[in-house]
């Protein structure tokens, strides 16, 4: 709690305004994300007493209408995942073993449903405070037109994201990797949903360079972005002014990829991942 508050101090001193907390395992398992004794969320409070709004992603499989009540009430938003209406599929892939809820009339995992109960996904001036992580794989990329038209009728913002070669996707990545065509297919089906220029808000140009301020793991190193690892420093010891000037350098080296127009263009940390790897 001790560094996240040096981090959270010094970047709203430096103009940051958003903390997006993704990748370091599941937060609500974290006492400095959520404090189990008096139901309190000590960094969001921390955070938003430095003027900064927090995203957070989760698997929502420990979310209880107690949490949501408080967090309802803060400067936050919550992105859950949905990869798939098909409870097996979606299981499979997040490897998290949920209860389903029916809502609507389909059955979707039990968290999603209480951060919509609680409101979350109350539209206001166009804009909602619950996403919904899709992430394209081989596996379940048939039901995901399915999956967008939910989250859209429901006021959840669709985040559909390409997958990023690393953990446990680098290990099955042969079985997960889209085969020719599956992609362009999925493009043509969700092109109409949500209009054919919708990969330019998600992928374009390589997020890492555009998007990501400055990300560190569970050690205080710092990223090039939440899914790659830049040796440039460390948050326990430099302060971070120094690292965004380094962060900053380092991106700008990083390599750019040509993006196929009619599909859904990877990132370019994922393909610089793959690159690195050897991955088809
Ligand atoms: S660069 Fe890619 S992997 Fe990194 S945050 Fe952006 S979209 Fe995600």
């Amino acid at each position: 709690m001790k560094e996240h508050k040096k981090v959270t101090r010094e970047s709203a001193g430096l103009g940051a305004k958003y903390m997006v907390i993704a990748m370091v395992g599941e937060p609500f398992m974290d006492s400095a994300f959520y404090n189990r004794k008096n139901n309190a969320f000590p960094l969001i409070d921390y955070a938003n007493e430095h003027g900064i709004y927090v995203v957070t992603f989760t698997n929502a499989s420990l979310v209880t209408e107690k949490m949501l009540d408080v967090l309802i009430n803060k400067g936050c938003s919550l992105i859950g995942k949905l990869w798939s209406l098909n409870s097996a599929i979606d299981d499979e892939l997040t490897v998290v073993k949920k209860r389903w809820v029916e809502r609507k009339g389909i059955m979707i995992p039990k968290g999603l449903a209480l951060m919509m109960d609680a409101g979350f996904n109350r539209v206001n001036d166009g804009t909602t405070r619950l996403g919904a992580d899709v992430i394209v794989t081989a596996k379940n990329y048939a039901g995901i037109p399915k999956v967008v038209e939910f989250l859209l009728d429901n006021g959840i913002k669709p985040i559909i994201d390409t997958m990023i070669p690393t953990g446990r996707a680098k290990v099955n990545y042969s079985a997960l990797k889209l085969k020719p065509g599956q992609n362009a297919w999925l493009y043509k089906q969700l092109a109409p949903i949500l209009g054919k220029d919708f990969v330019k808000d998600e992928f374009v140009g390589g997020c890492a360079t555009k998007q990501v301020g400055l990300a560190y793991d569970n050690f205080g190193n710092v990223k090039v972005c939440c899914a790659l690892g830049a040796n440039v420093g460390n948050i326990r010891t430099e302060p971070i002014s120094e690292l965004s000037k380094k962060i900053y350098e380092y991106r700008k080296k990083l390599p750019t990829y040509e993006k196929e127009i009619g599909t859904l263009p990877a990132c370019d940390t994922a393909e610089f991942i793959k690159d690195q790897a050897g991955l088809p």
